[in-house]
């Protein structure tokens, strides 16, 4: 198994991809902490990763909370004695040009999609340090390399500012054993892109921007997640692994 006695820890582990990450990482091996604030879908998923032979708990963690993060770290470090990877998948999606876009509605997406992420790093590290060294997976996107048309601002602008914290983090860290990497998913089948997927028009347009002519399933994603995750990518650090179609190639 390729995460055997590995601890990882999963933000937005309750549902979409962040699930999908937690049920493969369980079957490879690993000990699972799925951290959401959706906690009748997050226990629920630890549940059946328990049913299926794995092992998962869910905490309650809202990433902008250096507190919860605190917290959530050391629930975990006590259930399963250490933690080895950290994947920063929590995030929320929108739309709008920069003249509707509200101050309040930027604040609140970089609050999550990108402070959420420093501060998941910054309760992590101590953890892994103690644990002889560990992988940080920040989840990217497509938009944090090019831009779009119809993605809001402040979601590509957070995006961004996630794939070169994971340079920072990896540049800073190198030297402890602690690895950083970005992944950045293309248009994925979950429930950030249902509403998208729904209205037909904007579907097509989707569909038209993608090479491989499909969206991706969150195995799709978490198969790339997995790989950093383990030791078969031990000397990539602060690189970008793109699962997006083809989305970027063009
Ligand atoms: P999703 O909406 O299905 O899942 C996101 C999860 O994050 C949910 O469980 C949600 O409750 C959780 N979350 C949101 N705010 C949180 C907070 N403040 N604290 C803790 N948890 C919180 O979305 P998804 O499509 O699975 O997206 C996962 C990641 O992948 C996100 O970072 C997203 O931006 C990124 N991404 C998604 C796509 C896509 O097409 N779906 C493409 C590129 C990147």
């Amino acid at each position: 198994m390729r995460l055997e006695g590995r601890v990882a820890f999963i933000s937005g582990g309750a549902r979409g991809m962040g699930a999908a990450e937690a049920r493969m990482f369980a079957r490879e091996g690993a000990m699972v902490t799925i951290g959401d604030v959706l906690e009748e879908e997050g226990r629920r998923v630890a549940a059946e990763i328990g049913e299926a032979g794995g092992q998962a708990i869910f905490v309650s963690l809202d990433v902008t909370s250096e507190a919860q993060w605190n917290d959530a770290i050391t629930a975990t470090v006590e259930r399963f004695g250490g933690l080895h990877v950290l994947v920063n998948n929590a995030g929320i999606g929108g739309g709008g040009n920069v003249e509707q876009t509200t101050e309040a509605e930027w604040d609140r997406t970089m609050d999550i999609n990108a402070k959420g992420v420093f501060l998941g790093t910054k309760a992590a590290i101590p953890a892994m340090r103690q644990s002889g060294g560990g992988s940080i997976i920040n989840i990217s996107s497509q938009l944090g390399i090019v831009g779009v048309d119809n993605s809001s601002p402040q979601y590509q602008a957070s995006k961004g500012a996630v794939r070169l914290l994971t340079k920072a983090t990896a540049i800073q860290y190198a030297g402890e054993g602690i690895r950083a990497n970005s992944v950045h998913p293309g248009p994925i089948i979950t429930p950030m892109t249902e509403a998208g997927r729904a209205d037909q028009e904007r579907h097509d347009l989707t569909i038209s921007r993608i090479p491989l002519g499909r969206y991706g399933e969150p195995d799709d994603v978490a198969y790339g997640v997995l790989f950093l995750a383990s030791d078969e990518s031990s000397f990539m650090t602060g690189s970008e692994l793109v699962i997006d179609g083809g989305w970027v190639a063009q």
